[in-house]
């Protein structure tokens, strides 16, 4: 038998699995997929990257697919804090759940409220939704949660820093009494132990690694360097080192801007992400660079939350997070599934407390490295790094559509990003 089969999950998802290129559960897979078939409410510890969008989207489907919908009310619903973590949801959805006849339905803000409403007059069984576009529709009466079976909290700890407790609180209102639920966290905080005191019912808890501890697998350094010399100092690591792609955090949507602009005149193709970009020019970076046009992707925090990357080899906090949990969160977007992965920090000498406090919280010290003798990058005669956004974007509509096809027409691993995997190259310790 396959391991997903011991697991209890039916043929047709397993079959929708394998195909994904999945042969093992993950950790919070093995310990979550039994307990929520049998119904348990769950409160899990397990960040981004350990695999529990899929632990949490395989039982789901499989208790929907086991009846069938009355009407046209959905019957689970998925809160998430951004809309790229509800569309990598629905993603996954659509992916685990392509041989099942469920439909699902993504609602956020930000975008033409009529689509959505047209999806759920059509009739879903899932909701995958950020809760401010939720509300409007309850309040305009286009969603009936009356049916919800099944209720999951995504990246709760984020929701609350985002402050949307009181949203929530007004969603769970809505919805029937007698429900599934289950919340995921990558951290813990008094405020969610309380939501979970209220929202859970003699939970079964899975933590898959220590709370607050950052993945094995990420291979983590410092550079104290000078602020004004950060700018230098990655673009010299981004070509010495040959990076294929690195995901660069910057603590504001300004600094994301400016700092892409300058890696575009060093040559280095660069796309911001961040709250102030439209939907369709972030989801275009992201694309953009999950086919390998882009080389460095300069995120903020709430803008990458959620980011699904494959194997994603390097993350530079180009400055450090204010929050000490976001340097875990940030660092999880490499060292996925197991994967390895290295996460530089570009310290100044004005963030050495964020450093202690890190190091507090993940109870390790992270490796000092001597700043390098920094090479000038080539001047950038050719426009070409320049990434056009709107190009970006058209780009985009004909690749999702590419992604869309079954997975027997894509590359023999199942995956659509296979020009990541294959430019995938690590450095050797102490390479840099
Ligand atoms: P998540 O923690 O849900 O964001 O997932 C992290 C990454 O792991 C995603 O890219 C998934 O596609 C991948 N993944 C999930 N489950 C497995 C599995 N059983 N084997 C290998 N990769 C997986």
């Amino acid at each position: 038998m396959l391991p997903f089969e011991t697991l209890g999950l039916r043929s047709e998802i397993v079959r929708a699995v394998t195909e994904r290129g999945y042969s093992t559960p993950t950790p919070v897979q093995a310990r979550a997929i039994p307990e929520i078939l049998s119904g348990r409410d769950m409160l899990a510890g397990a960040q981004t990257g350990t695999g529990k969008t899929a632990g949490f989207t395989l039982p789901l489907l499989q208790r929907l697919a086991a009846t069938v919908r009355q009407g046209k009310a959905p019957r689970a619903l998925v809160l998430t804090p951004t809309r790229e973590l509800a569309l990598q949801v629905a993603e996954s959805i659509r992916d685990y759940g392509r041989y099942l006849s469920l439909r699902n339905t993504v609602i956020f803000g930000g975008v033409s409220i009529n689509p959505q409403i047209d999806s759920l007059s059509r009739g879903t069984d899932i909701i995958i939704a950020t809760p401010g576009r939720l509300l409007d529709h309850c309040q305009q009466r286009t969603v009936d949660l009356s049916q919800i079976e099944i209720l999951v909290l995504d990246e709760v700890d984020r929701m609350l820093d985002m402050g949307f407790i009181n949203d929530i609180r007004k969603v769970i209102r809505l919805l029937p009494v007698k429900r599934q639920n289950l919340m995921f966290s990558a951290t813990y905080s008094d405020d969610i132990r309380k939501l979970a005191h209220g929202v859970l019912k003699s939970p079964v808890e899975v933590e898959v690694a220590p709370r607050n501890t950052t993945i094995e697998s990420v291979a983590q350094s410092v550079y104290l360097v000078p602020k004004e010399t950060k700018r230098a100092l990655l673009s010299h690591l981004i070509r010495t080192n040959d990076w294929p792609q690195v995901l660069v955090f910057t603590r504001t949507k300004h600094g994301a801007n400016r700092l892409t602009k300058q890696l575009q005149d060093d040559s280095i193709t660069a796309a911001a992400i961040h709250g102030n970009k439209s939907q369709s020019a972030r989801v275009a970076a992201l694309t953009g660079f999950k086919s390998g046009q882009v080389r460095a992707l300069v995120a903020t925090e709430v803008a990458a939350r959620g980011l699904d990357i494959k194997e994603l080899p390097y993350v530079v906090n180009f400055e450090l997070p204010n929050v000490p949990e976001d340097y875990v969160h940030r660092i999880g977007r490499t060292g996925r599934a197991g994967a390895t992965g290295e996460a530089i920090s570009l310290v100044a000498s004005d963030e050495s407390g964020l450093l202690k406090d890190i190091e507090r919280l993940i109870r390790k010290s992270i490796r000092r490295d001597a700043l390098p003798e920094i090479s000038s990058p080539p001047k950038n005669s050719s426009p070409s790094t320049d990434v056009d956004q709107s190009q970006l974007v058209r780009q985009h509509a004909n690749q999702r559509d590419q992604a869309r096809r079954p997975s027997s027409q894509k590359n023999a691993s199942g995956h659509g990003d296979r020009r990541l995997q294959g430019n995938r190259r690590f450095a050797r310790p102490g390479s840099r």
